[in-house]
């Protein structure tokens, strides 16, 4: 793969594309592969300190997209939707303020172990999601299956 193809554009300002989180790095087949199956089951941490924010398995799309780009103070903030993000806490007022999900309500959510701010909740009449910068996020540290609950 070269280097161009993983160059994208938000409005005009180039960015790479997040792909440190292995599961931004396998495309999905149409019939799951025993290493989807085991993505799937795990556990997505803060980068600070390691606690589990959320799960692969909570990845969903909103208007079509599971990866959302969007610009603050020229830097490129790229988020993932997720359903739930039980190692988040919410802090702040929720806002009705201007929201990067037209329609959605938004509170900041910080890791809950350490308080770095991993993303924010979005919140409609109809439904909430997660939207956690992935910067902010890495893997879980490769455990053994023993170690598993
Ligand atoms: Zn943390």
């Amino acid at each position: 793969m070269n280097d161009e193809k993983q160059t994208s554009f938000c409005r005009g300002i180039p960015y790479k594309k997040a792909n440190h989180l292995a599961y931004l790095r396998i495309e999905q087949s149409l019939f799951e592969t025993e290493e989807e199956k085991e993505l799937k089951q795990r556990n997505i941490c803060c980068a600070t300190c390691g606690h589990p924010v959320t799960r692969v398995l909570e990845k969903i799309t909103i208007r079509g997209m599971h990866e959302w780009a969007f610009p603050l103070y020229n830097e490129i903030i790229q988020l993932g939707c997720y359903r739930d993000a039980k190692g988040c806490v919410g802090v702040q007022q929720v806002s009705h303020g201007y929201s990067w999900f037209r329609g959605y309500a938004w509170q900041i959510q910080v890791c809950e172990n350490c308080y770095t701010q991993l993303g924010w909740k979005y919140i409609s009449e109809d439904e909430s999601f997660y939207g956690l910068i992935f910067n902010t996020l890495q893997d879980e540290e490769s455990k053994t299956t023993e170690d598993r609950e």
